[in-house]
């Protein structure tokens, strides 16, 4: 099936979590939300270079014309229509229905952890967890296509496997693990959140064999190869679709490219890597703490 190109839509940065690894760090007071008719003319400008659309921010369900902006999107013809969440509000049945109804085909809701001790601590929102949990079973049982994300962080990279287990469980058929971005907040908390790319190989391995068992697709981001040995199916930069992003501040026409060309970065290792073509390498903020010494080149063969 071909890879549809996508717009990613910036619908402002209110959020009720104040997540520790949160990539848009103060801009929730900055630009809660933006208006309607601004939105619909950011998705109009895109319109005629992209088919699928996702709405993100911050948190696209605190914005309070979330269902107007999800039916002027399907009237413009975005299919598929993915919200992606801290699914904190999918907990609420009439909130996912109404999406559903103005035309969300898909959901792209959070989990950290798979208890609210670690899910609440890496969000600083009590009782985000259960709600979280609550609004993924509900979005599996609408019918729409469901796609988690779980970000890596420190305190919870012990618990990778027991978080895929409970998402199985929740009747989910993909989900990814994204390592964090230190970027934002996470990056102002860079030693409590971001944990060492070494550490984070077995409890992959597990959740990667777990999810088999289970017949869900798991799937990673941001993890470079020389980490996945073994696994390399997992790595999910391949399939991510040409994006353009609609950020406040204008546009990044190709996401890719600017992921590879200024997110990213390639260190000495890299340079007798075999994979090194196809490998993005870490976010760049990851060696510039850390250094390359845990990174050893894939060997051809
Ligand atoms: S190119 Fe660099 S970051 Fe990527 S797998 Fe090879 S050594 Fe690792």
């Amino acid at each position: 099936m071909p890879i549809l190109p996508r717009a990613d839509l910036k619908v402002g940065f209110a959020c009720n979590n104040r997540c520790v690894f949160c990539a848009q760090g103060d801009k929730r007071t900055e630009c809660a939300s933006i208006p309607l008719t601004e939105l619909v003319d950011r998705l109009k400008s895109v319109r005629d270079r992209t088919q699928g659309l996702v709405l993100t921010g911050g948190e696209p369900t605190a914005y309070k014309h979330i269902v107007a902006l999800v039916e002027a999107a399907t009237h413009l013809g975005f299919h598929p229509i993915q919200v992606q969440t801290n699914g904190r509000m999918l907990s609420y049945e009439a909130a996912i229905t109404a999406l559903r109804r103005a035309g969300a085909t898909e959901f792209s809701p959070s989990l950290h952890g798979s208890t609210a001790e670690i899910h609440d601590g890496l969000t600083r929102a009590p009782g985000s967890w259960e709600q979280s949990v609550s609004g993924i079973r509900n979005a599996v049982r609408s019918g729409a296509v469901v796609v988690t994300n779980s970000v890596i962080a420190r305190s919870n990279v012990h618990d990778l496997p027991a978080l895929t287990a409970l998402l199985a469980s929740l009747g989910v058929r993909q989900a990814q693990l994204a390592f964090v971005h230190p970027v934002g907040t996470a990056e102002l908390l860079f030693d409590e959140v971001v944990p060492r790319l070494a550490d984070v190989v077995e409890p992959v391995r597990k959740a990667r064999d777990l999810a088999r068992a289970a017949g869900m697709r798991l799937v990673t981001e941001a993890i470079p190869y020389c980490f996945l040995r073994g696994m390399e199916e997992l790595a999910i930069e391949d399939e991510i679709p040409h994006t353009t992003v609609v950020d406040l501040d204008g546009q990044i026409a190709d996401y890719s490219a600017w992921r590879e060309a200024e997110g990213k970065s390639h260190g000495p290792p890299c340079e007798s890597c075999a994979v090194r073509a196809r490998c993005e390498g870490p976010w760049r903020e990851y060696p510039a703490k850390f250094g390359w010494d845990e990174f050893v080149p894939v060997e051809a063969g």
